[in-house]
């Protein structure tokens, strides 16, 4: 998708503080971040929200969270806790046409989400 920021950013088009890449998927600070700790976790083909994942989307969709946590233990903060979101379409607020896994670390956060 030549128009996806996203997009853009798995091929090095704008700048991010990369944390994590692999052949399928790439985990990158957030711009604006919600929380101490503000990563997204992507797979690096184009979907443009979860309504378009098909059945062979499971592994790489498990491959996000996979990932997630793994950052969690590696950054530091799986024990103390974190949360992974992933908002789709309008009333969810999502705002970047890409799907991505936001995690969130570093503060008390609170539940239910607003
Ligand atoms: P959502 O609202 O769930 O679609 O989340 C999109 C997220 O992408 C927001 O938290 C934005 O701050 C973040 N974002 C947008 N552009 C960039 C960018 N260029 N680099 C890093 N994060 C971005
Ligand atoms: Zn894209």
């Amino acid at each position: 998708m030549d128009d996806c920021i996203f997009c853009k950013l798995v091929k090095r088009e704008i700048p991010a503080k990369i944390a994590y890449e692999d052949d399928q998927v790439i985990a990158f600070h957030d711009i604006d971040p919600k929380a101490p700790i503000h990563l997204l976790v992507i797979p690096k083909r184009h979907i443009t929200t979860l309504n378009d994942l098909e059945e062979g989307d499971a592994a790489l969709v498990g491959r996000l969270q996979v990932t997630a946590a793994k950052l969690a233990k590696e950054l530091g903060f799986a024990e103390a806790g974190y949360r992974v979101v992933m908002n789709c379409n309008e009333d969810a607020g999502q705002t970047v046409w890409h799907i991505h896994m936001h995690l969130l670390a570093g503060r008390s956060l609170t539940w239910p989400p607003g």
